[in-house]
């Protein structure tokens, strides 16, 4: 399909499968938090990846998050196919794991202090050590592990409003981390509110990126999958992601 220009104004909002997700590149996300930051509403940024996608058409959950978002970002290779598939290509992914670091850039630019929820107990700490060192002047203010029950969220909720955070990273898996933004926001206060799932794992060095050859052969997933077969569940909804937006362009 012919593609037409990128918009270097608000970013196109396109459908793929019935779910929306923004036209958007690395810089005009970094452009559009920064306005979020001087705004006073709680604003939602969704990476969506093709499972999400997917599963937005038969869960509630997934369906609110994507309701619920200011900014959806084309986190995986799928959903970068799929967005040129619609005529609307992009230069390359806006992952949740740059994101963050954009975020972190931000934090140590504009002294916007910044939460971390999420990951096993001692990971979040470990990324926000090797995150602020990487960034001199970002500021982590508030760290948990995300593994408590729903009904301690409005108490993990207080504690984060607490700190002064103006800027939310929960790593807790989707829809959960999502929809925990979303549920405490009017408790939490924060401007900006990011699902960053796998991303402290990562940081935190728990989890490698694939050699880049990997990642340049768009098989990243496959590494991951192999490394960690918990993923398999959302990998098998890969080859229905691609064959429904084949059959929908
Ligand atoms: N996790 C958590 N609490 C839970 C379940 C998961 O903090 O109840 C963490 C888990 O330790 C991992 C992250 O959530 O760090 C989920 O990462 P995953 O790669 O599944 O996220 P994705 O980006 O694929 O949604």
């Amino acid at each position: 399909m012919s593609q037409t220009p990128i918009s270097q104004g608000e970013p196109e909002r396109i459908e793929i499968l019935g779910m929306p997700v923004h036209r958007v590149t690395m810089d005009q996300t970094v452009t559009l938090l920064g306005r979020f930051l001087d705004g006073d509403q709680t604003h939602l940024v969704l990476t969506a990846d093709s499972n999400a996608v997917i599963c937005g058409s038969t869960d509630d959950g997934y369906r609110r998050m994507f309701e619920g978002a200011s900014l959806i970002t084309p986190d995986s290779a799928g959903v970068v196919w799929a967005l040129g598939r619609y005529g609307a290509s992009v230069p390359s992914r806006v992952s949740g794991v740059d994101v963050l670091e954009k975020i972190c850039e931000i934090s140590a630019e504009r002294g916007a202090k910044i939460a971390f929820v999420g990951a096993a107990p001692g990971v979040a700490q470990s990324a926000a050590d090797q995150l602020m060192a990487r960034f001199p002047g970002c500021e982590i203010v508030y760290v948990r592990d995300g593994y408590f029950e729903p009904h301690d969220d409005e108490s993990v909720a207080f504690d984060i409003a607490a700190s002064g955070a103006e800027i939310l990273c929960v790593a807790m898996g989707m829809p959960r981390q999502e929809l925990f933004i979303l549920d405490t926001a009017a408790i939490t206060k924060v401007k900006i509110g990011i699902g960053v799932g796998g991303s402290f794992d990562v940081h935190s060095g728990q989890v490698k990126r694939a050699p880049g050859i990997i990642q340049k052969l768009r098989l990243e997933w496959l590494w991951r999958t192999l490394l960690n077969p918990k993923k398999l569940a959302k990998v098998k909804n890969l080859p229905l992601f691609y064959w429904r937006v084949r059959k929908a362009t």
